[in-house]
């Protein structure tokens, strides 16, 4: 049976296409794009934001972890897949399912290795990691000549790729450091190239790297944050176009007289009589606490409702005391990259976290 629970993400595949080929052609005409679609396409929907991606021409995807990749391939996603925090203990599960680890440590190289030899693996691709400031997964410069010697003439493997990751690619303030980072990565390419004799992609850059550092492309860019409308400051958010909408309705109207409490632990006390919505979505579903009493707010027919006391698990009340509004009345929570923005802000976060904290629990609606 369909789920009627009323609060449901929209998203739409006419916006993500937009800011593909927006940020596509920031890029060179062959540079190829990995769409980034890890922790659930950044908490909208992989398997048909993935399948718009594949029509459009995307070469490749990247996951953070096997099973994201696993869910991609049962829904018909047939494009090469990167799984960037692949785990030895899942690298059966990643050829069964025909995805390409990320290996990232002479622990998980010999690891995989074994693995490979094992299953008798005929140059299967894999994906090098480097560190060059991140100091986050990677191999570090100095490993450089063992992993060479690991390598080299080994055939159950081969190399797709050689990657590296930059830590501050949106922060202008960084560019010093970041021109370092990639000067670092260059230099470890340039090595891996005289030694190993098949061609591998070279990439780097995430959205922002795209965006900021054009010597940072290489042969591929990683496009994640982007992908779902959001650059890496207002003025290039602005080129890109809203890809989720999170809506609800009214559930219930109730009057407050001066004196009364809203919600839990009387966080508020109406000093008058006021009119109070109560709206199906909550700190589960990804509605923080931080935007409660008075911080956040949803729009109802046109009018911005800001929180009344503190946000529960599963509803939110809000003041609706202006708004000419009934129950059943659609609720707008939000519908614009600069809401997400503020909710962000509100909470001592970034957008990411706004995304990907939205709940399971809310269907997913896709708008073609
Ligand atoms: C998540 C991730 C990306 C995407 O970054 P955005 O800032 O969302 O574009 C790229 N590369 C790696 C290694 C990542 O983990």
């Amino acid at each position: 049976m369909e789920n009627k629970h009323v609060t449901e993400l929209e998203i739409d595949l006419s916006a993500l296409k937009h800011n593909y080929q927006y940020l596509k052609g920031k890029t060179a005409n062959n540079t190829k794009i990995l769409a980034v679609v890890k922790a659930f396409a950044y908490g909208l929907e992989p398997s048909n934001i993935a399948s718009e991606l594949e029509k459009e021409g995307v070469d490749y995807f990247g996951v953070a972890y096997a099973n994201e990749g696993i869910l991609l391939r049962e829904n018909s996603i047939t494009k090469p897949i990167l799984v960037l925090h692949a785990q030895p203990d899942n690298y059966k599960l990643l050829i069964d399912y025909n995805l390409e680890p990320n290996i990232y440590s002479l622990y998980t190289l010999n690891r995989f290795l074994e693995f490979a030899k094992e299953q008798n693996l005929k140059e299967y691709p894999i994906h090098l990691k480097f560190n060059s400031g991140l100091n986050r997964l990677g191999f570090n410069g100095d490993e450089l000549d063992e992993l060479i010697g690991l390598i080299q003439h080994n055939k159950n493997i081969k190399v797709a790729s050689a990657f590296s990751h930059i830590a501050a690619s949106e922060d202008l303030n960084e560019q010093e450091f970041t021109q370092k980072q990639i000067f670092t990565f260059n230099n470890i390419i340039t090595q891996l190239r005289l030694k190993l004799t098949n061609s591998f992609t070279v990439h780097m850059s995430n959205t922002s790297g795209v965006i900021n550092y054009q010597n940072a492309h290489f042969d591929m860019v990683r496009l994640g944050i982007g992908l779902y409308g959001f650059g890496n400051d207002a003025k290039e958010t602005d080129k890109l176009k809203n890809v989720a909408t999170l809506k609800s309705v009214i559930s219930q109207i109730r009057v407050v007289q001066k004196g009364d409490n809203v919600s839990y632990n009387r966080a508020f006390t109406a000093q008058k009589e006021e009119k109070i919505a109560i709206i199906p979505i909550g700190h589960a579903d990804g509605f923080s606490r931080p935007l409660g009493c008075g911080r956040g707010y949803v729009t109802i027919n046109g009018q911005k409702a800001y929180t009344s006391g503190n946000v529960c698990m599963d509803m939110i009340l809000v003041n609706v005391t202006h708004i000419n509004c009934k129950e059943g009345d659609p609720v707008i929570i939000f519908d614009n990259q600069k809401t997400v923005e503020q909710f962000a802000s509100i909470c001592n976060t970034i957008s990411y976290e706004i995304l990907t904290a939205i709940s399971q629990r809310i269907k997913r609606k896709i708008k073609h």
